[in-house]
C-alpha cells in the first residue's frame, strides 16, 4: 500500500556533506501527505465545508486578550480536560489530548509500542497507524477485512491469539466508511492481550461509539478529534478517552507544555457549541446520503458510510485516470486505486451542497 503521490513526495534537498544520513529505516519511507494543491473544489481531507460558529471565534478572540502569553501554559491542560470529561461524561485523569488526533496516535506508540513490540492492524484501513508504527520501530502485523470491509472474526481471533501490545481498530473505518458494531469492538477489547485503541475520529457522524465501554474494559483506548465534526481541522486537537493509568503514559512521552495556551482555549471553547455541531453533523449526514445517490446513478461502485466521506469505484477500475481528469477540471478527490483491495478506487470529502454538485457535474463529465 502505499499514499497517492503527490507535491510532497518529490526527492528532497540534497544533503551537504558531513551531515548524518536519515535513520537507514526511514530513508525508503515517502512520508504519509494528502497533495495540498490549489483547487476549486477540495474534497480530499474529510474537512468540514462549513467554519465553526462566529460565537466561538469571538469568544476566543475575548480569551485572547486575557492570555499571558509570556508564561508557559498549564502542562496539564486541565480545564480543557474537564471540558472534554465533561462532553463525554468521565473524569478528566481519562484525557489525553494532543496537536491532533495523529499526535494521540504517536504517543500511544512511543509509550506502548517500540522494539520488540508488535502492533495490529486491519486493512485497508488509515494508512497512519502504520505508518508510526514504522516510526516507532513497533513491529507492524497487518490483518485483513472481509470483502465487505467489516471485520472477519477469523482475523480478529489471529489477532486477539497474539501478544500484541496494540491492536488498532478505526470506527467508522477511513477510508472505507463503515462503522464496526459495539459487539464486534467489544469482542476485541474483551479477548486482546494489549491495548485496543478505537480511532473514532469520524464517530460523531454515526450512532455507534466505543467510549460506552471504556468503563468495562481497562485496556480500551478512544480516540477522537476536533477535526471533523467540530469543525477545527486548523486548530490541531484530538484527545484519547482510557484508563487513569494509561493517560499518565501518555503524558510521560509527550513533550513538555506541548499544548499551546491558544489551543488550550480554543478547545475548550468549542465544546460549548455542541448543539452547532449536531446541526452541521445532521447536514452533511443528509448530503451524504445524496452525494451517494448522485454517485450510483452515474453507473459508480459506492460503499455505504457511516462517516463524512465516500468511497466509490468508477467503471472499469479507472480510478488514477479519473483522479487525475477531475483535478484538471479543479476538483481535488483521494487517489486510493494503488491500495491493496481497494484497485481503482477513490475517495470523496462530503462537502457542502455546491462543492458536492461540482464534483458530480465534474464526474458526469469525466464519466460520458
Ligand atoms: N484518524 C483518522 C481515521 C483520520 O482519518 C484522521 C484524519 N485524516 C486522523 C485520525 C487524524 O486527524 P487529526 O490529526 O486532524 O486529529
Amino acid at each position: 500500500m502505499r499514499p497517492e503521490a503527490g507535491p510532497e513526495l518529490a526527492p528532497g534537498p540534497g544533503r551537504p556533506a558531513g551531515t548524518p544520513a536519515v535513520r537507514e529505516d526511514l530513508a525508503l519511507s515517502p512520508g504519509y501527505h494528502s497533495p495540498q494543491v490549489e483547487v476549486g473544489v477540495r474534497l480530499n481531507t474529510n474537512e468540514s465545508p462549513v467554519p465553526p460558529p462566529e460565537e466561538w471565534r469571538r469568544a476566543l478572540a475575548a480569551e485572547l486578550d486575557g492570555v499571558a502569553f509570556h508564561r508557559y501554559p498549564d502542562r496539564q491542560a486541565t480545564a480543557l480536560r474537564e471540558a472534554i470529561a465533561a462532553h463525554h461524561r468521565l473524569s478528566h485523569d481519562q484525557v489525553f489530548p494532543a496537536n491532533g488526533s495523529n499526535e494521540v496516535l504517536q504517543a500511544l506508540l512511543l509509550a506502548f509500542g517500540g522494539p520488540g513490540r508488535e502492533a495490529v492492524v486491519f486493512e485497508p484501513t488509515y494508512a497512519l497507524h502504520g505508518h508510526i508504527a514504522r516510526l516507532t520501530n513497533t513491529s507492524l502485523v497487518r490483518l485483513g477485512r472481509r470483502p465487505d470491509f467489516g471485520l472477519d472474526p477469523a482475523q480478529v481471533d489471529q489477532a486477539t491469539r497474539r501478544s500484541a501490545a496494540v491492536v488498532f481498530l478505526c470506527s467508522p473505518n477511513n477510508p472505507t466508511g463503515r462503522a464496526d458494531r459495539p459487539e464486534e469492538i467489544e469482542a476485541v477489547a474483551a479477548s486482546a492481550g494489549g491495548l485496543v485503541v478505537v480511532d473514532e475520529a469520524y464517530g460523531h457522524f454515526c450512532q455507534v461509539s466505543a467510549v460506552g465501554l471504556l468503563e468495562r474494559f481497562e485496556r480500551l483506548v478512544v480516540v477522537r478529534t476536533l477535526s471533523k465534526a467540530w469543525s477545527l481541522a486548523g486548530l490541531r486537537l484530538g484527545y484519547a478517552l482510557a484508563h487513569p493509568s494509561v493517560v499518565d503514559a501518555l503524558f510521560r512521552v509527550a513533550l513538555p507544555y506541548h499544548l499551546d495556551a491558544v489551543k488550550q482555549a480554543g478547545g475548550r471553547l468549542a465544546l460549548g457549541y455542541e448543539a452547532q455541531m449536531r446541526q452541521r453533523v445532521a447536514a452533511l449526514v443528509a448530503e451524504r446520503e445524496r452525494l451517494g445517490s448522485g454517485l450510483a446513478a452515474l453507473g459508480v461502485q459506492v460503499w455505504p458510510s457511516d462517516a463524512n466521506f465516500l468511497l466509490f469505484r468508477p467503471p472499469g477500475h479507472r480510478g488514477r485516470r479519473v483522479w487525475e481528469a477531475l483535478l484538471e477540471r479543479s476538483v481535488l478527490v483521494r487517489d486510493l486505486s494503488s491500495w491493496t483491495g481497494l484497485e481503482g478506487c477513490l475517495r470523496v470529502t462530503v462537502g457542502s451542497p455546491e462543492e458536492n454538485d461540482a464534483f458530480l457535474a465534474a464526474l458526469a463529465e469525466v464519466l460520458g
